[in-house]
């Protein structure tokens, strides 16, 4: 791949967008991105978001830990109907929010100030659109998944929920957003084919979607639906995605 700095559009100003964004920009590429809604729209998106491991790789790798973004949960208690404790798993999870977040991602994409970030971060200006329309987001949990990443000889990517969404359960989306981007900046280094790109994202929400979903029996089903789920999980995990 040749390393002249591309002219880049991505549709969708959230998560997804702006960590593919910033990926990108700091690779030097022109990078503008298109959303429907203002930044006064895309507040109070709802609940906690859990940044798992590439999550915390991306803040990483672009300086972006501080200030402190999240607080740390040592462990997952799964409660039942009646509120008491069904099962605790020792899983430790950052805990943040999707304002949290976004608000981060914006003032190093375009310094964008905000109560969560006051102060510019790094990085440049750029554009982005905005919309008329208050946003409220749905939060019915939507599960599709692309059969293909890349479209049009790779000039057409699709990132994030756009590739694949998946139950709640296990916490992933996010990671995925961020997974992409960091993949997608190795592609643009020539450190990755397209094709080893595209393989290895549709893997991810391959197994991402198992994942949830058996989690997601474990926590509202019955032992069978559980059983059902974690051996097409197993399966997910050794298939070809
Ligand atoms: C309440 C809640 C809790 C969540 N908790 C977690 C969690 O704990 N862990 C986790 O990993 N994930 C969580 N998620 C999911 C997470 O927020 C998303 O997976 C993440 O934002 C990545 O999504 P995305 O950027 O791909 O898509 P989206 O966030 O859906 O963004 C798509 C963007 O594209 C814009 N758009 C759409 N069409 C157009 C158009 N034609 N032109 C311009 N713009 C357009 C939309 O306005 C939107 O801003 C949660 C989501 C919600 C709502």
């Amino acid at each position: 791949m040749d390393n002249k700095p591309k002219s880049v559009l991505i549709a969708g100003g959230s998560l997804a967008g702006l960590m593919t964004g910033i990926v990108l920009k700091h690779l030097g590429h022109h990078v503008r991105i298109f959303e429907r809604y203002p930044a006064t729209q895309m507040e109070g998106q709802g609940a906690g978001i859990t940044a798992q491991v590439d999550v915390q790789q991306l803040l990483t790798d672009y300086g972006l830990l501080k200030p402190p973004y999240s607080v740390n949960s040592p462990n997952l208690q799964i409660l039942k109907l009646d509120g008491s404790v069904k099962s605790t798993w020792n899983v430790a999870w950052e805990m943040t929010s999707w304002d949290a977040l976004y608000f981060r991602l914006r003032a190093v994409f375009d310094g964008h100030r905000s109560e969560y970030c006051p102060q510019a971060l790094e990085l440049g200006a750029q554009q982005t659109g905005s919309g008329e329309n208050p946003r409220k987001r749905d939060t019915r949990p939507s599960i599709c998944r692309a059969i293909r990443a890349s479209h049009l000889d790779g000039k057409v990517l699709l990132v994030g929920d756009a590739l694949a969404s998946f139950r709640p359960h296990a916490a992933l989306s996010t990671n995925q957003a961020a997974l992409n981007a960091l993949l997608r900046g190795k592609v643009m280094k020539g450190e990755m084919a397209l094709m080893d790109w595209q393989r290895t994202v549709l893997k991810y929400a391959h197994v991402s979607a198992a994942r949830s979903r058996a989690i997601g029996t474990y926590f509202q089903g019955g032992w069978g639906v559980f059983l059902v789920a974690l051996v097409r999980y197993g399966v997910a995990l050794v298939g070809e995605g």
